[in-house]
């Protein structure tokens, strides 16, 4: 067992502050891992502050962070593909049982014995999983990740989930090629949501609720921006989308999106408000509409999102803070102030 500083919260009314946990030995199929930097995710501050008690509750003291890049430090006798140097990736998950339907579908997202990288139950040690906001991290190797070692690792860190969770709807959906896409939310998830809509030939349009985010928006690739408070902007758009990727952390009127989609249109939620929303069922059914969600993606399509975005230079735009700024960016995330993901370097840990 070693000990490790991190960031942690002790309540869901606490701080994150420092604190020492433990990391497992490295067993012979695990990674060990330094940890570069960590991205901050919204469902950090969800499990943080409780949010999502009635689904997964939170157990403390909390250690979340589940944007993971960093080096590889150690790696176990029977690790075949990684070795000491490799600049990898850890998700949201770092293991699951390997034999069940969905983990052989390579869906491991959705085995019902899936460990997360936070707030699950941890196998080696008891208690529950510990997150990124800290020094290191062992993971088994089949939840190690390669990262193109072409790209900055702080606007990697974000692609482990943001990216991810964006890049596995867009693909399922088919080829958006030429196809009318929203993005509603231009945040983490949202501002990926944009690069690979665009990436994969879509017409993406960005709905946000800031207007300044409007020159951003078009920078990182789309090619409209409607202000969803705007009613009359709205209404021309209504009824004219293939495919709508719906980011939203918090609540909001789902049954404007769904009347903004075509015949057979989808709109699939991603965004995870603490609360039920409600749906309109005419709204659905005038037009065939499809209502779905999706939950980040299976270790292989991961890998190919990263080998995706090392081959078309892909990377989260970060604003990069130290650790002792994590509460504040917190605050700031609360207020739709992120450019567009926090990136935490995990060097200022040692300070
Ligand atoms: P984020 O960076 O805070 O972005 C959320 C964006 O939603 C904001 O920037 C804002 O965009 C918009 N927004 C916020 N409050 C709103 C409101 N009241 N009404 C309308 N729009 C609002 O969060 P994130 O990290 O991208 O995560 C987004 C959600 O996805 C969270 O709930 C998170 O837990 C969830 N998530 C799900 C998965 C999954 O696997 N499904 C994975 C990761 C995260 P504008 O300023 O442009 O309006
Ligand atoms: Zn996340």
């Amino acid at each position: 067992m070693q000990q490790t500083k991190a960031y942690s919260a002790a309540s869901a009314a606490s701080p994150l502050k420092m604190d020492m946990i433990k990391r497992r030995e490295t067993t012979a199929r695990d990674v060990q891992i330094e940890i570069l930097y960590c991205g901050i995710c919204h469902s950090d501050l969800h499990t943080v502050r409780n949010e999502w008690s009635e689904t997964m509750a939170t157990t403390y003291p909390c250690v979340p962070g589940h944007e993971i890049v960093g080096r590889v430090t150690a790696v176990g006798a029977s690790v075949t593909n990684f070795k000491t140097g490799d600049l990898v990736g850890v998700g949201c998950m770092v293991d699951s049982d390997h034999v069940c339907d969905n983990c052989r579908a390579d869906v491991e997202q959705f085995c019902p014995d899936a460990t997360f990288t936070y707030n699950s139950p941890d196998k080696h040690l008891g208690g529950v999983t510990y997150g990124g906001y800290s020094e290191n991290i062992v993971v088994d190797e089949r939840f190690v990740l390669h990262a193109p070692e072409n790209l900055e690792p702080a606007g990697i860190a974000p692609l482990l989930c943001a990216g991810i969770t964006t890049y596995s709807p867009i693909r399922r959906w088919g080829d958006i090629e030429g196809k009318k896409v929203g993005v509603v939310g231009l945040g983490g998830l949202g501002h990926m949501g944009v690069k690979f809509a665009r990436a994969f030939g879509a017409h993406v349009v960005v709905f946000t609720t800031s207007p300044g985010k409007k020159e951003d928006a078009l920078r990182l690739g789309a090619h409209e921006v409607i202000i969803s408070t705007d009613a009359e902007e709205m209404q021309k758009h209504a009824g004219s989308f293939d495919f709508i990727l719906d980011t939203v952390s918090a609540q909001h009127d789902i049954n404007t999106y769904i009347g903004m989609l075509g015949l057979d249109g989808t709109i699939t939620l991603v965004g995870a408000p603490e609360k039920p929303l409600p749906v309109s069922a005419f709204a659905l059914l005038f037009g065939r509409k499809c209502l779905s969600g999706s939950l980040i993606g299976g270790i292989r399509e991961t890998q190919e999102m990263l080998d995706f975005c090392g081959k078309h230079n892909i990377t989260a735009d970060v604003e990069v803070i130290p650790i002792q700024d994590v509460n504040n960016a917190y605050e700031r995330m609360l207020k739709s102030d992120v450019k567009y993901r926090f990136s935490i370097d995990m060097a200022t840990l040692k300070d």
